[in-house]
């Protein structure tokens, strides 16, 4: 069926669709990138984050490069020292103040 299409195409001067890549199977963390939400592809999704945040953890040159005191450290490294959970709670006020001010003045 796409090769009639593209014979169509052809036929009428114009270019073929774009060179299709064969979809990434279920349980590949690509077809979730793709917007797959099945069982298998979350489950894929799950696993390699997890994988990628244990790594950043077990890696301390990799958390050597981030700044304390930072709630990205907090949250993408996993760091708990007082700096980076003082920065994160103050992240998590200013994000639950501009919620709160963005539902209230609505209209
Ligand atoms: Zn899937
Ligand atoms: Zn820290």
């Amino acid at each position: 069926m796409s090769a009639s299409y593209d014979d169509l195409m052809a036929s009428l001067g114009l270019e073929p669709s774009a060179p299709k890549r064969p979809p990434a199977a279920h349980g590949d963390r690509r077809r979730y990138q793709r917007g797959c939400r099945c069982d298998e592809c979350r489950e894929a999704n799950r696993l390699y984050k997890a994988s990628w945040r244990a790594k950043r953890r077990s890696d301390p040159s990799l958390l050597g490069r981030a700044t304390h005191g930072k709630a990205s450290t907090y949250r993408q490294y996993g760091c708990r020292c007082d700096e980076c959970r003082t920065a994160n709670s103050a992240d998590v006020a200013a994000w639950r103040a501009r919620r709160r001010e963005r539902a209230g003045g609505g209209s």
